[in-house]
């Protein structure tokens, strides 16, 4: 069935691209209603939908607008609501960006179980891959395969000494491996490139609280880091917020080489496309089914 959360929940923190303070209020929301954002601060609240015909940039972070409201910084919260199994919540945002937290899905992860989830009257609709279908960019790559449940496969590969190759295989995505796995990762960035966005006014909020910042040589944050490989713990959960712009749950295998914001964007779009790999499904089982379906069929991904 549908999820949403249980009662409204709110948090502070401050914006990536601002540095300035910005609140953020959870609500529980319909059936069928799905993710939408709303920015408060302005006059006429527009609701800006969590899908990937909204997505207006991926510069820094994922961009979300309609009319003249934008929401930047969507993707960890979206990666906590796809990991978690929540369908349907209204966000309130009372400025341009989500708050950037600690640069990981761990606080919203956290405001979603201080809640609770409500399960709805409703089925959940899923997007079900029957073909695989690959989108490349010279040695990068994305790749879905029919499976059960959602599964990741994630490979990242700097040429950096405290970075290298690092893979996660075939994680199946759930509440539980979501939270246990992939919601700490944190956002990482080369302080090379950080100098250039500071000076440029951008990335005002980011700092060593919420961002792993490398030198050439190494990891500079002083606590160092929360997994030797959550670089690609953090990728997947970039994956997984980006995915949650398919506007439903997806079942299928995906595997990732090098990837990152821009051609998961792609994947996305090139999926929805191109109905004939996928079929949408209600995960309401007929009542001729025998009871091991219904167990086959479902619940895995909101587990
Ligand atoms: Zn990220």
């Amino acid at each position: 069935m549908q999820r949403t959360i249980a009662e409204k929940i709110s948090c502070t923190g401050i914006g990536l691209h601002s540095g300035e303070p910005v609140q953020l209020t959870l609500h529980p929301a319909r059936a069928d209603s799905g993710v939408v954002f709303v920015r408060t601060d302005l006059r006429e609240p527009v609701d800006v939908p969590a899908v990937h015909t909204a997505v207006t940039s991926t510069r820094l972070a994922t961009t979300l607008g309609r009319a003249d409201a934008t929401v930047g910084t969507v993707e960890h919260l979206l990666a906590a609501l796809v990991g978690l199994g929540i369908d349907n919540v209204r966000v309130e945002v009372d400025g341009p960006e989500i708050p950037v937290m600690d640069g990981s899905s761990a606080s919203f992860v956290f405001l979603v179980r201080a809640a609770g989830v409500f399960e709805q009257d409703a089925p959940r609709r899923i997007l079900r891959i029957r073909r695989p279908l690959e989108v490349r960019d010279g040695d990068r790559a994305i790749r879905i395969e029919p499976a059960k449940g959602l599964r990741v496969s994630y490979a990242v590969d700097f040429a950096h000494p405290a970075i290298g190759r690092q893979q996660i295989r075939d994680l199946v995505v759930d509440g539980e491996s979501f939270e246990q796995e992939i919601c700490r990762a944190r956002t990482f960035g080369f302080l090379r490139e950080v100098e250039v966005l500071w000076r440029n006014g951008l990335a005002r909020g980011g700092n060593l609280d919420n961002t792993v910042v490398l030198d050439d040589y190494r990891v500079l944050n002083r606590d160092g880091l929360r997994w030797p490989d959550e670089f690609v713990r953090h990728k997947v959960l970039d994956l997984l917020g980006d995915l949650a712009l398919l506007g439903m749950p997806v079942e299928g295998h995906v595997t990732v080489e090098r990837g990152g914001h821009a051609l998961h964007q792609r994947f996305v779009r090139a999926l929805l496309d191109q109905p004939d790999y996928w079929t949408i499904e209600s995960q309401l089982v007929p009542a001729r089914r025998p009871a091991r379906a219904r167990r086959a069929t479902g619940v895995r991904a909101s587990a």
